[in-house]
């Protein structure tokens, strides 16, 4: 066990048992971990991760926060984790380099246009802050984008969500791992769940890699995995895991000071700290679990990025990468108990969950303390598959962030 002081967790050997077992040491399941201790007082919590802390989409995502989605469930929802990113560097006392430096959601097609025109209204009827603006307001915000009218793809106008932005996301993976650690939950990696052990129909432990955890409950938080660890438990998601593939750029001087995003051509683009453009992809279209995508994909985004952002026409491509996502049928995610008790589930955040990771912690550890569904998590059921009452976030969700 490493006890040094410079260490930001410890990192211990698992326990015969805790009260709650959460698989996954990815964003979601660190922030679930940190506001069981929080908000619960729950701390005989184990985090349980198959590789490193961090390692999965939480390392390999665009880190593009915002909370302009369409219908009142999802707006609610990831208002409520925008504004907790909004004191999170002083609660968690660390640096995440949250920055509200506004997100562009490009319309390219008289569609786009009234999609986005409803979405602006929806959002403000939600307290939500958004903005229309037309192509010339676009070119202000915004000077080093192709608005003229001869681009493939015109633009034709965006919205504009002045508090969104991005945040460095290793920095909040250690943030909250620093500080569940500190409140004595344990995280534990290397330690790979193999199975579940169920007497009658309640969860007790989990089989792992690295021997059995008795567990009161067991929360899933594995995103692209999640639907492989509940088939074991004998439940069948309605979520499909597919690659998305994200690029860095070479290091540049400052130029791109916002956030842009065209789910019509598929580009998302910000540039970070250090001064490389971060740009993110469309999905691969099959289902798979390798970390990699088609090259071809990436040559379809670079493509579109160039027609938006001549500007961008010598830059060099350091490394690419792909994260698995978790699809669920209607672009949003699925939070709540499983037919099997005590066995919870937090998935189907797809291509869009980091900008949620606070928010999801919060309302998947009260649904997990109080054993009944936080009153934002509610709506996000897995029945809403059978009753029919979708949240179908397809416009705002689709592939952009
Ligand atoms: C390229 C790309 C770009 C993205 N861009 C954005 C963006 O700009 N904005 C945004 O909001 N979202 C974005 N996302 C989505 C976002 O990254 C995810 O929705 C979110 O990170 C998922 O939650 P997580 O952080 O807990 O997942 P992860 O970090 O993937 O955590 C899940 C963990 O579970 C572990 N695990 C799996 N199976 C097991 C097992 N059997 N036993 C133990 N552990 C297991 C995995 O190793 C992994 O560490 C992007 C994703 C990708 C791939």
């Amino acid at each position: 066990m490493l006890t040094h002081p410079d260490f930001l967790w410890r990192n211990p050997d698992p326990k015969p048992s805790y009260d709650v077992v959460i698989v996954g040491g990815g964003g979601h399941g660190l922030a679930t971990a940190y506001y069981l201790a929080r908000n619960h007082g729950l701390t005989n919590v184990a985090v349980l991760e198959k590789g490193w802390l961090a390692g999965g989409n939480m390392a390999r995502n665009t880190t593009i926060i915002r909370s302009n989605y369409l219908w009142d469930e999802s707006a609610a929802i990831y208002e409520h984790s925008l504004k907790l990113w909004e004191g999170l560097s002083d609660e968690l006392d660390y640096d995440l380099r949250f920055s509200q430096r506004g997100v562009l959601n490009l319309a390219h097609n008289l569609g786009d246009v009234r999609e986005g025109r409803r979405r602006v209204n929806a959002n403000l009827l939600n307290g939500v802050d958004a903005e229309w603006l037309d192509a010339d307001e676009v070119k202000k915000f915004c000077p080093i984008i192709n608005v003229s009218d001869s681009a493939r793809y015109p633009v034709m106008g965006a919205t504009l969500q002045r508090r969104g932005g991005i945040a460095k996301h290793d920095h909040v993976a250690w943030a909250l791992a620093r500080k569940a650690d500190a409140c004595g939950i344990d995280l534990i990696q290397g330690c790979e769940v193999t199975g579940f052990e169920i007497a009658g129909n309640r969860v007790t432990g989990v089989r792992t890699s690295r021997g059995p955890i008795a567990a009161g409950k067991v929360a899933l938080a594995a995103a692209g995995h999640t639907s492989v660890l509940a088939e074991l438990a004998g439940i069948r998601l309605p979520l499909q895991s597919h690659p998305l593939q994200a690029l860095v750029s070479e290091l540049l001087e400052p130029v791109l000071d916002c956030v842009v995003m065209s789910n019509a051509v598929h580009v998302y683009v910000s540039q970070a700290d250090k001064g490389e453009l971060v740009m993110g992809a469309g999905i691969d279209a099959f289902n798979s679990y390798g970390q990699r995508g088609g090259v071809h994909v990436i040559e379809a985004q670079m493509a579109a990025a160039l027609e938006l952002f001549p500007i961008f026409s010598r830059v060099r491509v350091l490394r690419t990468w792909a994260g698995i996502v978790d699809v669920s049928p209607d672009a949003s995610p699925i939070i709540g108990p499983t037919p099997v008790d005590g066995l919870y589930i937090n998935a189907g955040w797809g291509t869009g969950g980091f900008k949620a990771t606070p928010g999801s912690g919060w309302v998947y550890a009260h649904t997990l303390a109080c054993e009944r569904p936080h009153p934002l998590a509610e709506p996000f059921a897995l029945e809403r598959f059978t009753t029919g009452a979708l949240i179908d976030e397809h416009g705002a969700a689709a592939v952009a962030h």
